[in-house]
Parts: C-alpha cells; sequence; structure tokens
C-alpha cells in the first residue's frame, strides 16, 4: 500500500470504521431480516440493539454535565459584549437556515405534489387512523416551549420537561380545543433548553464577577476538559455501537416496499430537500459569509455524521460534534457557546420535514391550502422544529402542532409514520452538518474579535497556533511573545 494512502488510513480510521458500521449495519440487518420467514419478536430486536443501546446510554450520559460546564465556561470566559455579538450572529444563522430550508420544503412539496401524485387512490382513507398521538392545542405547545426555557427547578430540568395535557370536559370530544380542561405535565426527557438558559445566565453572572468568580469558572473549565476526554474513550466505540442500533432498526423496519406511490414520492421530496439544503443553501450562505465553499470542512465530518445518522439524535452527536470541531481548530469558545444551542434549537432538516410532511398530509385529505396557511405552515413549522427536542422522532411528536395549524387532526401524523425512522436519521445528520458549518461561519465572524482576547484556560484562539513563517527575526519574536507570553 502506498505510504500516503496508509497514512490517510491511519488519519481517518475512525471515520472509515464507523462508516463501515453503518453500511455493513445495513448489510447484515437486511441479510438476518430475510434469513428467517418469521417476524422477529420485540424481545430479539432488543438483544441484537443492546450493544448499541449501551454506546447511546454512554453519550447521553455525557449531555447535562457537558451542557452546563462548556456553555457557562465559554460564556464566563469572554465579556459580555463578545458573548452579545456571537450570540447574535450565531441567531442571525439559525433563524435564516431554518426559515430557508422551510421555504425551500414548500416549494418542493408545492412543485411535486406527493399527496396527489399518481391520481386518486384510497392511501389515506386505507392507513389505519389508529394512532397514540395526543391532541394538542398549538398556544400550548408554544407556551409549553417558552415554559420550558425557565424550569423552576434546575435539578429537575435534567430529568423532565413540562408539557401541557388535554383532556376533553366530561368526555365530550365534540367540544373545540380551547375548551378542553388542560394540565401541566412533566414528561420524562431532559429539559435542554432549560439547562442552555440556566447556563448561559450563570456563564454571564460568572463573567461580571471577575476574579472572584474565578474558581467555579476554573472548576467547569475542568469539568468540561474532563468530558471531553471521556468523549473521546465513547468515540472508539462508535462504530461497533452504531453497527447495532442499525441492525436492530433494519430488522424492525416494515418492508421497504411501503416506500412506494404516495409514500415514496413524500419521502423523495424530503431527502430531495434535505440535500438541497445541506449541500446548496447552506453552501451560499456559508461561501457568502466566508468566501470559501464548505465542502473541505464537510469532508472532515464523516465520523460525526455517522453518529448523527447512527443514533438519530443530534443531542447524542453533541460531544462528538465538539470534538469535530477541536480538531478542525475551531476557537473553543465559539463551539462551547454554538454547538449546544444549535443542536437544541437549530435543526434545518427538522423544520424542512415539518413543513413538507404537513403539507403532503394536506394534500391527501385534498385540503386546499391559502397562501396565509402557507405562511402559518412556515412560522408553526419553524417554531416546532426549535422546541423538538434532539431525541430521535422529536419531530413527529411536534408535527402535530403544525397539523393543528392547518386544521389537520393529529391522528393523521400515523400517515406518514412508516417511512419516518428512516428520515428521523437523515434530517438528524442534516441538523448536526447544518449545526457545526454555523460554528465554523460564526468563529469566521468573530476572528478579529477573539484574536485579541486570547484565553488560555479555553486554548488560544487558532489564529495564534497557526505557524506562519517569520519574515525576520523581529517578527518572529513578536509571534513567540504573542503565543507563550514574555520570555
Ligand atoms: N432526531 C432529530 C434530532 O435529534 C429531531 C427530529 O427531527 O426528530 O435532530
Amino acid at each position: 500500500m502506498p505510504v500516503n494512502s496508509r497514512g490517510f488510513i491511519k488519519r481517518n480510521l475512525l471515520t472509515i470504521l464507523t462508516c463501515v458500521g453503518v453500511l455493513s449495519g445495513v448489510l447484515v440487518g437486511l441479510i438476518t431480516k430475510n434469513s428467517s420467514s418469521e417476524p422477529w419478536t420485540k424481545r430479539q430486536i432488543m438483544y441484537i440493539q443492546y450493544p448499541g443501546d449501551l454506546f447511546l446510554r454512554m453519550l447521553k450520559c455525557l449531555i447535562v454535565p457537558l451542557l452546563v460546564s462548556s456553555i457557562t465556561c465559554a460564556i464566563g470566559s469572554l465579556d459580555l459584549s463578545m458573548s452579545g455579538k456571537i450570540a447574535k450572529r450565531a441567531i442571525t444563522y439559525y433563524l435564516t437556515t431554518t426559515i430557508s430550508a422551510v421555504i425551500l420544503g414548500i416549494i418542493l412539496v408545492t412543485t411535486i405534489r406527493p399527496g396527489v401524485i399518481g391520481g386518486d387512490n384510497n392511501f389515506a382513507t386505507n392507513t389505519t387512523s389508529k394512532s397514540d398521538s395526543k391532541k394538542v392545542y398549538t398556544v400550548d405547545t408554544l407556551l409549553d416551549l417558552i415554559r420550558n426555557v425557565f424550569p423552576p427547578n434546575i435539578i429537575e430540568a435534567t430529568i423532565a420537561q413540562s408539557s401541557t395535557e388535554l383532556s376533553p370536559p366530561n368526555g365530550n370530544t365534540s367540544l373545540p380545543l380551547y375548551l378542553w380542561n388542560f394540565k401541566q405535565v412533566n414528561s420524562t426527557t431532559t429539559n435542554v433548553l432549560g439547562i442552555v438558559m440556566f447556563s448561559v445566565v450563570l456563564g454571564t453572572a460568572l463573567g461580571k464577577l471577575g476574579s472572584a468568580g474565578k474558581p467555579l469558572l476554573d472548576f467547569l473549565v475542568a469539568t468540561s476538559e474532563a468530558m471531553m476526554i471521556i468523549t473521546h474513550w465513547v468515540i472508539w466505540l462508535s462504530p461497533l455501537g452504531v453497527f447495532f442500533l442499525v441492525v436492530a432498526k433494519i430488522i424492525e423496519m416494515d418492508s421497504l416496499a411501503i416506500i412506494v406511490g404516495k409514500l415514496g414520492a413524500y419521502f423523495i421530496t424530503v431527502m430531495l430537500g434535505l440535500f438541497i439544503h445541506g449541500f446548496g443553501t447552506i453552501a451560499v450562505i456559508f461561501f457568502v459569509c466566508t468566501r470559501k465553499m464548505p465542502y473541505g470542512y464537510i469532508s472532515q465530518m464523516g465520523q460525526m455524521l455517522a453518529t448523527a445518522f447512527g443514533t438519530g439524535s443530534s443531542s447524542a452527536t453533541m460531544p462528538v460534534t465538539i470534538d469535530t470541531l477541536d480538531n478542525m481548530n475551531i476557537d473553543p469558545r465559539v463551539t462551547r457557546f454554538v454547538i449546544p444551542v444549535g443542536a437544541t434549537v437549530n435543526m434545518d432538516g427538522t423544520a424542512l420535514y415539518e413543513a413538507v410532511a404537513a403539507i403532503f398530509i394536506a394534500q391527501l385529505r385534498n385540503v386546499e391550502l391559502s397562501f396565509g396557511k402557507l405562511v402559518a405552515v412556515s412560522v408553526t413549522a419553524t417554531a416546532a422544529s426549535i422546541g423538538a427536542a434532539g431525541i430521535p422522532s422529536a419531530g413527529l411528536v411536534t408535527m402535530v402542532m403544525v397539523l393543528d395549524t392547518v386544521g389537520l387532526p393529529s391522528e393523521d401524523i400515523s400517515l406518514i409514520v412508516a417511512v419516518d425512522w428512516i428520515l428521523d436519521r437523515f434530517r438528524t445528520t442534516i441538523n448536526v452538518m447544518c449545526d457545526t458549518l454555523g460554528a465554523i461561519l460564526v468563529d469566521h465572524l468573530s476572528r478579529h474579535d477573539l484574536k485579541d482576547k486570547p484565553c488560555p484556560e479555553l486554548g488560544e484562539p487558532h489564529e495564534l497556533m497557526e505557524l506562519k513563517p517569520a519574515n525576520n527575526e523581529k517578527e518572529a519574536l513578536t509571534f513567540v511573545k504573542q503565543s507563550y507570553g514574555s520570555l
């Protein structure tokens, strides 16, 4: 083997192994599934998925300590105006990309018209409308979203978030939803939004405290570093973990023959949208802001993208995402601020899918959507993607709110459930990719501000670390002084 390719394999061994894990998972899954005429039982699938589950649990275990320590020390080590600038840049990026994803989705679904393709068939009426999805009222979902930003108890936020549950008064389901009884319940999902908010505020306070806050900041810096070391260990398990997760999912899935006709057209519409958004729209936005195409960076993300695909969770992939950006020499203050927030609120793939799915269902049900309704879909799809947790199929749950906007019942999500698990993996991959490119972009736009404020605790800004040949002795000395302080 030529030395060059041996070096390439060595450098990218983990990425190659993880991608092999995904592909061989699909292959082994298909072979195993077809090897027996009897359907696999839930218990057998659980056994197969078991090693994958352990991997997922390890990643998830890192989320809360990594989230709190990363965000708090990233913000605590920036001054207020600087974190404000980074936050503004990141939010502008999130909003621009999410809205463009939704618009692209709407354009595609209204031109391809997957719900109408192939004439009238009984797809919608044949599909069982039985679903255990709950009734939701859009206003409640939006209020829950904001409620979760302000958790009443930070410990509770690590294990639960609040959601509104509706029940019909005296069992009378014909009453309009706003007359139904409602109560706040805790659902057992980490309230990531609340933890992010708390960490942002704590970081800001520590930044203001100055030297008095240093001990806590040092503690959190050490925690964050330790979490990254553990992440490295866990990452080495990703080829195996991803392999078992994918095998189990493939065995569990219904026959792929369901992806024909209208559902197939819907599947293709979402996939096309994800592809155009991830490699077209984002590339243009990235180029406009940085004058560089993002493909070189994307080619270094294999490990992370395979993990996102394997786990179907932006949150679980977060430690790997941060590690990937560290390897690209992106300023840790940007990464540790932008990635945890992005993994929680910036889900372009999900936003696109929410819009396409809701309009697809409307087409199936022959519900005409006015321009005003389409605008309402864009707004709720954006909100639904922000509200969706970074966990598998969270988008399917928040989609109920988009359906509500179009006047369709929540049971209708059963029409797309069959292909949701696979679309979920692809949209998670795009979600994570867009977050990562966002961090690189914000880092680029903030490079001059950050260069003036090196932060030894969290690592030096990458510009200082770049070794450029000095033109003369004086320049070389200045560089050494800048990098290592006065000698
Ligand atoms: N699984 C997605 C994520 O974690 C969310 C979704 O669209 O369901 O990014």
